[in-house]
Protein backbone atom coordinates (compact mmCIF):
# COMPACT_ATOMS: atom_id res chain seq x y z
CA UNK A 1 0.00 0.00 0.00
CA UNK A 2 1.11 3.46 -0.45
CA UNK A 3 2.24 5.74 2.43
CA UNK A 4 -0.86 8.19 3.00
CA UNK A 5 1.89 10.75 3.52
CA UNK A 6 3.45 10.78 0.40
CA UNK A 7 1.48 12.67 -2.15
CA UNK A 8 0.97 10.19 -5.28
CA UNK A 9 2.29 10.75 -8.74
CA UNK A 10 -0.04 12.72 -11.03
CA UNK A 11 1.00 11.82 -14.33
CA UNK A 12 1.41 8.84 -16.32
CA UNK A 13 2.63 7.82 -20.12
CA UNK A 14 2.23 4.72 -21.38
CA UNK A 15 4.28 3.74 -24.22
CA UNK A 16 2.34 1.20 -26.98
CA UNK A 17 5.11 -0.06 -29.44
CA UNK A 18 3.31 -1.15 -32.18
CA UNK A 19 3.36 0.25 -36.01
CA UNK A 20 1.71 -0.61 -38.86
CA UNK A 21 4.85 0.03 -40.73
CA UNK A 22 8.08 1.54 -39.94
CA UNK A 23 8.64 4.88 -41.13
CA UNK A 24 11.59 5.93 -42.99
CA UNK A 25 13.00 8.49 -40.45
CA UNK A 26 11.49 6.80 -37.23
CA UNK A 27 13.90 6.11 -34.30
CA UNK A 28 11.46 5.60 -31.71
CA UNK A 29 10.89 2.10 -30.31
CA UNK A 30 8.31 0.47 -32.36
CA UNK A 31 8.02 -2.62 -34.49
CA UNK A 32 5.74 -3.09 -37.05
CA UNK A 33 3.84 -6.45 -35.43
CA UNK A 34 0.28 -7.89 -34.62
CA UNK A 35 -1.10 -10.59 -33.36
CA UNK A 36 -0.17 -12.52 -30.05
CA UNK A 37 2.33 -10.29 -29.02
CA UNK A 38 -0.23 -7.47 -29.02
CA UNK A 39 -2.24 -9.35 -26.86
CA UNK A 40 0.54 -10.23 -24.31
CA UNK A 41 1.77 -6.70 -24.43
CA UNK A 42 -1.55 -5.83 -23.39
CA UNK A 43 -1.88 -8.27 -20.63
CA UNK A 44 1.61 -7.34 -19.12
CA UNK A 45 0.64 -3.74 -19.68
CA UNK A 46 -2.57 -4.35 -16.98
CA UNK A 47 0.07 -5.99 -14.71
CA UNK A 48 2.45 -3.14 -14.81
CA UNK A 49 -0.53 -0.51 -14.09
CA UNK A 50 -1.80 -3.25 -11.65
CA UNK A 51 1.67 -2.89 -9.99
CA UNK A 52 2.27 1.32 -9.56
CA UNK A 53 -1.89 1.76 -9.23
CA UNK A 54 -1.34 2.65 -5.69
CA UNK A 55 1.05 5.64 -5.96
CA UNK A 56 -0.59 7.04 -9.00
CA UNK A 57 -3.40 9.57 -9.07
CA UNK A 58 -3.05 10.80 -12.92
CA UNK A 59 -4.38 14.52 -13.92
CA UNK A 60 -2.61 13.39 -17.20
CA UNK A 61 -2.22 10.64 -19.10
CA UNK A 62 -0.44 9.98 -22.19
CA UNK A 63 -0.66 6.98 -24.58
CA UNK A 64 2.04 7.31 -26.98
CA UNK A 65 4.36 5.18 -29.49
CA UNK A 66 4.35 3.79 -31.78
CA UNK A 67 0.55 3.64 -33.09
CA UNK A 68 -1.88 3.44 -29.61
CA UNK A 69 -4.83 3.58 -31.99
CA UNK A 70 -3.55 0.66 -33.79
CA UNK A 71 -4.66 -1.56 -30.89
CA UNK A 72 -8.18 -3.22 -31.29
CA UNK A 73 -11.13 -2.51 -29.45
CA UNK A 74 -10.94 -5.65 -27.03
CA UNK A 75 -7.41 -4.78 -26.16
CA UNK A 76 -8.23 -1.28 -25.24
CA UNK A 77 -11.35 -2.41 -23.12
CA UNK A 78 -9.11 -4.48 -21.67
CA UNK A 79 -6.86 -1.54 -20.75
CA UNK A 80 -9.78 0.80 -19.93
CA UNK A 81 -11.13 -1.47 -17.92
CA UNK A 82 -8.39 -2.48 -15.84
CA UNK A 83 -7.50 1.44 -15.16
CA UNK A 84 -11.51 1.83 -14.07
CA UNK A 85 -10.71 -0.93 -11.70
CA UNK A 86 -7.68 1.13 -10.34
CA UNK A 87 -9.09 3.86 -9.96
CA UNK A 88 -6.79 5.63 -12.40
CA UNK A 89 -8.80 7.81 -14.78
CA UNK A 90 -10.72 11.35 -14.52
CA UNK A 91 -7.70 12.87 -16.07
CA UNK A 92 -8.18 16.43 -16.47
CA UNK A 93 -6.06 15.29 -19.91
CA UNK A 94 -6.09 12.17 -21.10
CA UNK A 95 -4.49 11.70 -24.85
CA UNK A 96 -4.00 8.88 -27.32
CA UNK A 97 -1.83 9.36 -30.59
CA UNK A 98 -3.80 7.95 -33.63
CA UNK A 99 -2.49 7.50 -36.97
CA UNK A 100 -5.33 8.99 -39.38
CA UNK A 101 -5.36 5.44 -40.75
CA UNK A 102 -6.92 3.57 -37.53
CA UNK A 103 -9.22 5.86 -36.66
CA UNK A 104 -12.88 4.97 -36.19
CA UNK A 105 -16.11 5.92 -34.79
CA UNK A 106 -16.38 2.80 -32.20
CA UNK A 107 -12.88 2.94 -31.19
CA UNK A 108 -13.27 6.43 -30.40
CA UNK A 109 -16.75 6.38 -29.02
CA UNK A 110 -14.80 3.89 -26.66
CA UNK A 111 -12.22 6.72 -25.90
CA UNK A 112 -14.77 9.03 -24.95
CA UNK A 113 -16.65 6.87 -22.42
CA UNK A 114 -13.48 6.04 -20.49
CA UNK A 115 -12.57 9.70 -20.65
CA UNK A 116 -9.87 10.24 -22.85
CA UNK A 117 -10.55 14.06 -24.06
CA UNK A 118 -7.55 14.97 -26.36
CA UNK A 119 -6.14 13.32 -29.30
CA UNK A 120 -2.64 14.05 -31.26
CA UNK A 121 -2.77 12.85 -34.57
CA UNK A 122 0.57 12.46 -36.32
CA UNK A 123 -0.63 14.42 -39.82
CA UNK A 124 2.91 15.28 -40.63
CA UNK A 125 2.34 16.47 -43.96
CA UNK A 126 -0.34 16.71 -46.68
CA UNK A 127 1.50 16.64 -49.55
CA UNK A 128 0.67 12.82 -50.97
CA UNK A 129 4.34 12.65 -52.10
CA UNK A 130 6.29 13.43 -49.15
CA UNK A 131 3.39 11.24 -47.01
CA UNK A 132 5.04 8.20 -49.39
CA UNK A 133 9.01 9.54 -48.99
CA UNK A 134 8.39 8.86 -45.20
CA UNK A 135 6.86 6.23 -45.48
CA UNK A 136 3.52 6.96 -43.58
CA UNK A 137 0.26 4.64 -44.42
CA UNK A 138 -2.25 7.76 -44.22
CA UNK A 139 -3.28 9.53 -47.53
CA UNK A 140 -4.20 13.13 -46.92
CA UNK A 141 -7.61 12.30 -47.09
CA UNK A 142 -7.51 10.02 -44.39
CA UNK A 143 -6.17 12.99 -42.71
CA UNK A 144 -9.16 15.00 -43.18
CA UNK A 145 -11.65 12.01 -43.50
CA UNK A 146 -10.45 11.55 -39.24
CA UNK A 147 -10.33 14.75 -37.66
CA UNK A 148 -14.10 14.38 -39.40
CA UNK A 149 -14.30 11.68 -37.83
CA UNK A 150 -12.95 13.03 -34.62
CA UNK A 151 -15.17 15.81 -34.33
CA UNK A 152 -18.84 14.47 -35.18
CA UNK A 153 -17.58 12.45 -32.33
CA UNK A 154 -17.00 15.05 -29.69
CA UNK A 155 -13.58 15.48 -29.31
CA UNK A 156 -12.80 18.99 -28.79
CA UNK A 157 -8.94 19.13 -27.86
CA UNK A 158 -7.02 17.83 -31.65
CA UNK A 159 -3.56 18.15 -31.78
CA UNK A 160 -1.91 17.88 -35.31
CA UNK A 161 1.63 16.75 -35.87
CA UNK A 162 3.83 17.68 -38.69
CA UNK A 163 7.13 18.14 -39.78
CA UNK A 164 9.21 20.32 -42.03
CA UNK A 165 12.74 20.00 -43.72
CA UNK A 166 11.59 16.58 -45.35
CA UNK A 167 13.83 15.93 -48.20
CA UNK A 168 12.64 17.37 -51.53
CA UNK A 169 9.83 19.48 -49.62
CA UNK A 170 9.57 22.85 -51.09
CA UNK A 171 9.03 26.49 -49.07
CA UNK A 172 5.69 26.14 -51.59
CA UNK A 173 4.34 22.93 -50.30
CA UNK A 174 5.43 23.48 -46.64
CA UNK A 175 3.06 26.56 -47.00
CA UNK A 176 0.01 24.44 -48.53
CA UNK A 177 0.51 21.87 -45.96
CA UNK A 178 0.29 24.80 -42.94
CA UNK A 179 -2.48 26.63 -45.03
CA UNK A 180 -4.20 23.11 -45.35
CA UNK A 181 -3.78 22.54 -41.45
CA UNK A 182 -4.52 25.93 -40.15
CA UNK A 183 -8.01 25.72 -42.03
CA UNK A 184 -8.47 22.32 -39.89
CA UNK A 185 -9.47 24.76 -36.65
CA UNK A 186 -7.12 21.89 -33.86
CA UNK A 187 -6.71 23.20 -31.13
CA UNK A 188 -3.16 22.14 -31.10
CA UNK A 189 -0.44 21.97 -33.15
CA UNK A 190 3.67 20.45 -33.20
CA UNK A 191 5.53 20.97 -35.88
CA UNK A 192 9.26 19.70 -35.84
CA UNK A 193 12.37 19.21 -37.95
CA UNK A 194 12.93 16.39 -39.61
CA UNK A 195 16.18 14.75 -37.65
CA UNK A 196 18.17 12.29 -38.97
CA UNK A 197 18.58 9.64 -36.60
CA UNK A 198 21.32 6.85 -36.80
CA UNK A 199 20.00 3.40 -37.79
CA UNK A 200 17.19 4.72 -39.82
CA UNK A 201 16.48 4.76 -43.68
CA UNK A 202 16.37 8.66 -44.15
CA UNK A 203 19.81 8.66 -42.65
CA UNK A 204 21.17 6.15 -44.78
CA UNK A 205 19.87 7.89 -47.42
CA UNK A 206 21.41 11.15 -46.30
CA UNK A 207 25.11 9.37 -46.15
CA UNK A 208 24.86 7.74 -49.57
CA UNK A 209 24.46 11.92 -50.47
CA UNK A 210 20.36 11.05 -51.96
CA UNK A 211 20.11 14.36 -50.78
CA UNK A 212 21.16 17.00 -48.78
CA UNK A 213 20.33 19.27 -46.14
CA UNK A 214 19.16 22.67 -46.35
CA UNK A 215 19.59 24.80 -43.00
CA UNK A 216 18.83 28.07 -44.51
CA UNK A 217 15.65 26.42 -45.62
CA UNK A 218 15.06 24.74 -42.52
CA UNK A 219 15.34 28.22 -40.55
CA UNK A 220 12.84 29.90 -42.89
CA UNK A 221 10.46 27.05 -43.09
CA UNK A 222 10.60 27.13 -39.22
CA UNK A 223 9.88 31.27 -39.49
CA UNK A 224 6.70 30.58 -41.76
CA UNK A 225 5.91 28.36 -39.01
CA UNK A 226 5.04 30.50 -36.58
CA UNK A 227 3.84 33.00 -38.63
CA UNK A 228 1.12 30.84 -40.46
CA UNK A 229 0.45 29.46 -36.44
CA UNK A 230 0.07 32.70 -34.99
CA UNK A 231 -1.99 34.44 -37.88
CA UNK A 232 -4.05 31.58 -37.31
CA UNK A 233 -4.86 32.12 -33.17
CA UNK A 234 -2.60 29.76 -31.77
CA UNK A 235 0.05 31.19 -29.25
CA UNK A 236 3.51 29.57 -29.46
CA UNK A 237 4.78 28.21 -25.82
CA UNK A 238 7.21 26.07 -26.69
CA UNK A 239 10.10 25.93 -29.14
CA UNK A 240 7.81 23.02 -31.34
CA UNK A 241 4.21 23.72 -29.80
CA UNK A 242 1.25 25.85 -30.45
CA UNK A 243 -2.09 25.69 -29.19
CA UNK A 244 -5.17 28.05 -28.66
CA UNK A 245 -6.15 30.09 -25.78
CA UNK A 246 -10.23 29.10 -25.47
CA UNK A 247 -10.17 30.27 -22.07
CA UNK A 248 -10.88 33.99 -21.45
CA UNK A 249 -11.18 36.35 -18.49
CA UNK A 250 -8.89 33.83 -16.71
CA UNK A 251 -5.39 34.99 -14.46
CA UNK A 252 -3.02 33.91 -17.14
CA UNK A 253 -0.79 31.42 -15.43
CA UNK A 254 2.69 32.07 -13.92
CA UNK A 255 4.30 30.63 -17.11
CA UNK A 256 1.42 32.55 -19.69
CA UNK A 257 0.33 29.00 -20.52
CA UNK A 258 -2.64 29.48 -23.30
CA UNK A 259 -5.63 27.32 -22.01
CA UNK A 260 -4.91 24.53 -24.72
CA UNK A 261 -1.11 23.91 -24.01
CA UNK A 262 -0.42 19.99 -23.83
CA UNK A 263 -0.56 19.79 -19.78
CA UNK A 264 1.02 16.28 -20.12
CA UNK A 265 4.79 18.13 -21.67
CA UNK A 266 4.49 21.08 -19.55
CA UNK A 267 5.29 18.24 -16.43
CA UNK A 268 8.13 17.46 -18.65
CA UNK A 269 9.33 20.50 -19.14
CA UNK A 270 8.86 22.20 -15.19
CA UNK A 271 10.73 18.78 -14.36
CA UNK A 272 7.71 16.95 -12.59
CA UNK A 273 7.67 13.43 -11.82
CA UNK A 274 5.89 10.89 -14.31
CA UNK A 275 5.80 7.31 -14.51
CA UNK A 276 5.97 5.50 -18.03
CA UNK A 277 5.11 2.23 -18.52
CA UNK A 278 5.51 -0.02 -21.64
CA UNK A 279 8.34 -0.83 -23.58
CA UNK A 280 11.28 1.54 -23.65
CA UNK A 281 9.49 3.52 -21.95
CA UNK A 282 11.37 6.55 -19.19
CA UNK A 283 10.05 7.60 -15.89
CA UNK A 284 10.95 10.06 -13.13
CA UNK A 285 9.88 9.30 -9.91
CA UNK A 286 10.96 11.50 -6.64
CA UNK A 287 14.43 12.15 -7.97
CA UNK A 288 14.90 8.54 -9.31
CA UNK A 289 14.99 8.03 -13.46
CA UNK A 290 14.11 4.61 -14.86
CA UNK A 291 14.20 2.96 -18.14
CA UNK A 292 12.05 -0.21 -19.10
CA UNK A 293 13.88 -2.69 -21.36
CA UNK A 294 13.39 -1.72 -25.00
CA UNK A 295 12.04 -5.36 -26.09
CA UNK A 296 8.30 -6.12 -25.91
CA UNK A 297 9.03 -9.80 -25.74
CA UNK A 298 11.34 -9.21 -22.32
CA UNK A 299 8.81 -6.46 -21.30
CA UNK A 300 5.99 -9.05 -21.54
CA UNK A 301 8.46 -11.87 -19.88
CA UNK A 302 9.52 -10.07 -17.00
CA UNK A 303 5.50 -8.84 -16.28
CA UNK A 304 4.20 -12.25 -16.32
CA UNK A 305 6.55 -13.20 -13.24
CA UNK A 306 4.88 -10.00 -11.46
CA UNK A 307 8.20 -7.75 -11.82
CA UNK A 308 8.04 -4.82 -13.62
CA UNK A 309 10.31 -4.78 -16.82
CA UNK A 310 12.80 -1.80 -15.53
CA UNK A 311 16.20 -2.08 -17.15
CA UNK A 312 17.91 0.63 -15.46
CA UNK A 313 17.16 3.00 -12.82
CA UNK A 314 19.54 5.91 -11.06
CA UNK A 315 18.97 8.43 -8.58
CA UNK A 316 20.19 12.33 -10.23
CA UNK A 317 22.35 14.18 -8.15
CA UNK A 318 20.55 17.12 -7.27
CA UNK A 319 22.25 19.63 -9.04
CA UNK A 320 22.75 17.31 -12.19
CA UNK A 321 18.85 16.93 -12.40
CA UNK A 322 18.62 20.87 -11.39
CA UNK A 323 20.81 21.65 -14.59
CA UNK A 324 18.64 18.81 -16.40
CA UNK A 325 15.40 21.11 -15.14
CA UNK A 326 16.93 24.08 -16.30
CA UNK A 327 17.67 23.21 -19.93
CA UNK A 328 14.34 21.56 -20.51
CA UNK A 329 11.99 24.48 -18.76
CA UNK A 330 14.09 27.41 -21.67
CA UNK A 331 12.50 25.73 -24.35
CA UNK A 332 9.48 27.16 -23.42
CA UNK A 333 8.73 31.12 -24.32
CA UNK A 334 7.95 31.73 -20.95
CA UNK A 335 11.45 30.62 -19.50
CA UNK A 336 12.70 30.03 -16.10
CA UNK A 337 10.36 32.37 -13.37
CA UNK A 338 13.34 32.31 -10.68
CA UNK A 339 10.92 31.60 -7.96
CA UNK A 340 9.28 28.66 -9.61
CA UNK A 341 12.56 27.20 -10.15
CA UNK A 342 13.53 27.44 -6.86
CA UNK A 343 10.51 25.19 -5.95
CA UNK A 344 11.08 22.74 -8.67
CA UNK A 345 14.68 22.63 -7.53
CA UNK A 346 15.86 24.49 -4.44
CA UNK A 347 18.61 26.00 -6.36
CA UNK A 348 18.62 29.64 -7.68
CA UNK A 349 18.95 29.91 -11.20
CA UNK A 350 20.45 33.42 -10.26
CA UNK A 351 23.52 31.80 -8.23
CA UNK A 352 24.56 28.35 -10.14
CA UNK A 353 23.93 29.55 -13.82
CA UNK A 354 25.08 33.16 -13.86
CA UNK A 355 27.94 33.03 -16.22
CA UNK A 356 25.53 31.07 -18.36
CA UNK A 357 22.52 33.75 -18.13
CA UNK A 358 24.90 36.40 -19.09
CA UNK A 359 26.57 35.21 -21.65
CA UNK A 360 23.32 33.78 -23.63
CA UNK A 361 21.88 37.51 -22.94
CA UNK A 362 25.08 39.28 -24.27
CA UNK A 363 24.53 36.92 -27.78
CA UNK A 364 21.18 38.23 -28.09
CA UNK A 365 19.92 35.19 -27.83
CA UNK A 366 18.14 35.09 -24.06
CA UNK A 367 16.32 38.28 -21.89
CA UNK A 368 16.77 38.19 -17.78
CA UNK A 369 14.12 41.05 -15.43
CA UNK A 370 13.93 41.00 -12.15
CA UNK A 371 11.56 37.89 -12.17
CA UNK A 372 12.48 35.56 -14.81
CA UNK A 373 15.36 34.79 -17.52
CA UNK A 374 14.14 33.34 -21.07
CA UNK A 375 14.88 32.96 -24.52
CA UNK A 376 14.81 35.44 -26.77
CA UNK A 377 12.65 34.66 -30.39
CA UNK A 378 16.74 33.91 -31.47
CA UNK A 379 17.83 32.13 -28.91
CA UNK A 380 14.34 29.33 -29.09
CA UNK A 381 15.88 28.94 -32.64
CA UNK A 382 18.78 27.63 -30.78
CA UNK A 383 17.07 26.10 -27.73
CA UNK A 384 19.46 23.00 -27.92
CA UNK A 385 22.79 24.73 -27.98
CA UNK A 386 21.42 27.20 -24.96
CA UNK A 387 20.09 24.25 -23.02
CA UNK A 388 23.01 22.79 -23.04
CA UNK A 389 24.89 25.37 -21.25
CA UNK A 390 22.98 24.50 -18.16
CA UNK A 391 23.47 21.07 -17.85
CA UNK A 392 25.88 20.02 -15.01
S1 LIG B 1 4.01 5.78 -36.83
FE1 LIG B 1 5.24 7.04 -35.41
S2 LIG B 1 6.24 5.61 -34.02
FE2 LIG B 1 5.45 4.41 -35.75
S3 LIG B 1 7.20 4.23 -37.14
FE3 LIG B 1 6.00 6.03 -37.80
S4 LIG B 1 6.92 7.78 -36.68
FE4 LIG B 1 7.64 5.91 -35.70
Amino acid sequence: MANPAVLRITSLYVHVPFCAQKCAYCAFYSEASGGELVNRYTAALVRELELVADDLKPKTIFFGGGTPSLLNLRQWEQILGAMEKLNLLGAEEFTVECNPATVSADKLKLFSDFGINRISMGVQSLDEKLLDRLGRIHSREMVFKSFDILRASGFENINLDLMFAIPTQTMEIWRATLNEAMAMQSEHLSSYEVIYEDDTPLFEQLKAGEFTVDENLACEMYEELISHATNAGFHQYEIANFARNKTFNLQPSIFNLPSHACKHNVNYWRGGSFYGLGPSATGYVRGVRSKNWSNTQLYCDQLEKGKRAIESSEELPPLRRAGEIAAFGLRMNAGWPFEEFERATDFDLRNEWSMEMNQLTERGWASRDNEKFQLTHQGLRFADSAAEMFLR
